[in-house]
């Protein structure tokens, strides 16, 4: 990947307290223009991580990049480029969201009112609060504090922007708000974000890096971590007849890994599940080999999906 194209690159960034292991060696690389969700279980080290690469605390070993700029002592010149979330963001309850904004936003800008005002507007409306944005904040669900989090971490055009937990502890719908404005602020900017929450990750991230007690244990395109899953795909299919034989003639087969049967409660009905090695072999040939010399009635038949569920939880168990 061309220097230009990386955003955050970090090389064995570590972060260790009284002795204790925060951070080990971790080796991020975040691509420009992507959604990059950085997931692992509370503890994990995720905010130290975002604490270290936004210059709020400095490493006890290695180091890390942004735009070029070194974390260690640049973050001034990283900062003016990016938008930041903090996982509990706190606002002065009396003010409105469009007083908040244009108080954030007369930081960043010295050029006419109208000019403010007009970028304002577009961040009220990106995160639709526009119908609310002269009302005091005390007012506001906690979903929409987090939207006026976002809009206030955008004001000045970001390129980067990095939000901790942005999601967590909102009710459904507010979470669904949040992450369906991260997928439009695709277009302007490069997201990296935190969460414990899988199922986020996997709604709106191109890339994810999984953090374990300080360690990343995975990291690339979302499709490239599911299809380097250790076991190959297993197909279940649902059979009435005599299964005596196909166990053997299965296994027989090269692009089969595994067979396993279990009688289900119907004492004719079976059930196989039948792990294979090549994919495109199996759709091509499984049905035929089962029906092969066998006397048997095929009742269902489905390929597993492996979700990043089931990824996530044998990285983090293991
Ligand atoms: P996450 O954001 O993934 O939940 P954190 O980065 O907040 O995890 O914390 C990782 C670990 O580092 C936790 O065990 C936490 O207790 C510890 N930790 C964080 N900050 C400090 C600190 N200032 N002093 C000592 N330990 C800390």
């Amino acid at each position: 990947m061309h220097e230009s194209e990386i955003v955050i690159k970090t090389t064995n960034l570590t972060k260790t307290y009284n002795g204790v292991s925060v951070l080990k060696d971790l080796n991020l690389l975040v691509e420009k223009h992507s959604i990059f969700g950085f997931l692992g279980p509370n503890g994990a080290g995720k905010t130290t991580t975002i604490k270290l690469l936004i210059g709020l605390i400095q490493p006890t070993a290695g180091g890390g990049k942004i735009f070029g700029y070194n974390i260690k002592n640049e973050s001034m010149k990283i900062r003016a480029r990016i938008g930041y979330l903090p996982q509990e963001p706190v606002f002065y309850d009396h003010l409105s969201a469009r007083e908040v904004l244009d108080f954030t936003a007369r930081f960043f800008f010295s050029g006419p009112k109208n000019e403010i005002d007009k970028r304002i507007s577009e961040m009220l409306e990106l995160v639709a609060l526009l119908d609310k944005a002269d009302r005091p904040i005390r007012g506001y669900s906690g979903g929409e504090k987090r939207r006026l989090g976002i809009a206030q971490a955008m004001i000045n055009y970001p390129d980067l922007l990095i939000l901790d937990e942005p999601a967590t502890s909102l009710d459904p719908i507010g979470r669904q708000d949040v992450l369906k404005i991260m997928s439009k602020l695709r277009e302007h900017t490069t997201i990296f974000y935190s969460t414990h929450i899988l199922d986020d990750v996997q709604k709106v991230s191109d890339s994810v890096g999984i953090l374990k007690k300080g360690q990343l244990i995975a990291q690339g395109p979302i499709e490239e971590i599911l299809r380097n899953k250790e076991e190959g795909t297993i197909f279940r299919v649902k059979v009435q007849g005599d299964i005596s034989k196909v166990q053997e003639q299965l296994t027989f087969q090269k692009w089969v890994s595994k067979v396993n049967f279990t009688q289900l409660s119907d004492e004719r009905d079976y059930l196989l599940e039948i792990e294979v090695s090549d994919e495109d072999k199996a759709q091509q040939n499984l049905i035929r080999e089962l029906t092969r010399g066998n006397d048997l009635k095929i009742s269902d038949f489905r390929q597993q999906e492996y979700e990043l569920e089931d990824i996530f939880i044998k990285l983090v168990e293991a």
